[in-house]
């Protein structure tokens, strides 16, 4: 590289960098206000999808949609995007990035004035993240044609449907149908993400390649011993549900700690009943979330855990019911786009540091009409969910780089 080139290319590394993050805090500033926020965040991306030379507009479902033409019209796209809502009070990297990073490539081509032999598209997924409607990925479900119609009927917690708040967005619900794209018309599905987890930084590295979106059981275990009075009851005589839930627990994180594949469970919720202080917990309720790389270790890791947990129930004189409440399968990267994604990782200069992303992601709806791969940018102490989460610019502009490479060499698949 000459010294020109150098600095044109230096320039241009400032320049996406330094844009991202401005950006970010705009839409982060939106999503402080109360009111129509996100009505404000896609208005917002709308105008800059449209600064960057795409055609864009809003689906039925609240997708901010943009497309940058190839060479001639029509062509089928490289769909790139995320979901543009977050979670309220929390940070404002995860998800916005990925839009916000395609969008700045996408300019950085119409400012070259370049048409590559395929179209571009990138898409703002409305309400991957499920909160006001506690349904996730409805907006790449919708692109996807997965959209499940009675989803309009859930409410919010002020009792406010999703077909209402729809239409207070200006949408039409009765035209989701009409976001729904074909398999045809896309090359691929990639997005960029934050990895919400503390790998990438352990590794000092500022982006990473994602080998499989994780696929998660959800379990409901109850528990039912006997109540009875703290102080009367003798030892040897209890059936306290809520030392067995203890003992699960336990046993669950060991299984997980032992496993060494990437196996990761979790109990986040527990109750216990009556609950009070001095009586013997005659009931208890607690979550587990298991997650694997692949479907077989997931599904192995779970019958091993529940014949470990009904084996302690049944010691302990309890009754056990276990409930799947929620099941995903792994949504694998596809090997041929995995790869140009890591040569574009190594032509950008980094190491290609390969990882499994634990989280759920929009490709998650989007393997039904695509492949997908994925770009992870660290994100300080692997935090995220949380106001204290944050990306360093130089790291969205790494990001930025790789996503650029990729585009300017893709190849669709061939055959
Ligand atoms: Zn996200």
């Amino acid at each position: 590289m000459s010294k020109t080139e150098a600095a044109v290319a230096g320039t241009r590394r400032a320049l996406l960098g330094d844009e991202i993050v401005e950006r970010i805090n705009q839409l982060g500033a939106i999503s402080e206000t109360p009111e129509h926020l996100a009505r404000l965040a896609a208005d917002l991306i709308l105008v800059w999808m449209r600064e960057a030379g795409m055609a864009a507009h809003l689906d039925a479902i609240g997708n901010v949609c943009g497309r940058y033409e190839g060479d001639r019209p029509g062509l089928p796209c490289l769909m790139l995007g995320s979901h543009y809502d977050t979670v309220r009070d929390a940070g404002k990297w995860d998800g916005p990035l990925g839009v916000i990073t395609a969008i700045s490539c996408v300019a950085d081509l119409c400012k070259k004035d370049r048409r590559l032999p395929f179209a571009i598209e990138v898409t703002g997924f409305a309400d991957e993240e499920g909160v006001r409607f506690a349904s996730t990925l409805l907006g790449s479900r919708a692109i996807a044609g997965t959209f499940v119609e009675s989803a309009l009927n859930s409410r919010d917690h002020a009792g406010i449907s999703m077909r209402d708040a729809l239409t207070q967005f200006g949408l039409d619900p009765e035209h989701i149908g009409a976001a729904a794209r074909a398999r045809r018309e896309l090359h691929a599905y990639v997005e960029l993400h934050i990895e919400q987890g503390p790998v990438l930084e352990q590794h000092n590295l500022p982006v990473g390649v994602v080998t499989a979106i994780a696929g998660a059981t959800r379990l409901a275990a109850h528990l039912t011993g006997m109540a009875g009075h703290a102080g009367t009851v003798p030892m040897a005589l209890r059936r306290d549900a809520l030392a067995g839930a203890a003992e699960c627990i336990t046993k669950i994180e060991e299984l997980c700690q032992t496993d060494g594949g990437g196996l990761v469970g979790t109990v986040g919720y527990i109750d216990a009943m009556p609950g009070a202080t001095n009586v013997i917990p005659g009931r208890v309720n607690f979550t587990l979330d298991i997650r694997a790389p692949t479907d077989a270790h997931r599904k192995r890791a779970v019958a091993d855990i529940v014949r470990h947990i009904e084996a302690i129930a049944k010691r302990r004189g309890l009754a056990l019911q276990v409930d799947v409440t929620h099941e995903n399968r792994t949504v694998p990267c596809a090997p041929w786009l995995k790869g140009q994604v890591a040569e574009a990782v190594a032509t950008e200069g980094y190491p290609v540091f390969e990882l499994p992303s634990g989280a759920g992601h929009d490709g998650m709806a989007m393997i039904d009409i695509a492949d997908v791969a994925m770009i992870f940018v660290r994100c300080r102490g692997g935090i995220s969910h949380h106001p204290a989460e944050h990306v360093e610019p130089a790291d969205a502009d790494a990001g930025a780089r790789v996503l650029l490479r990729l585009i300017e060499n893709f190849r669709p698949r061939e055959g």
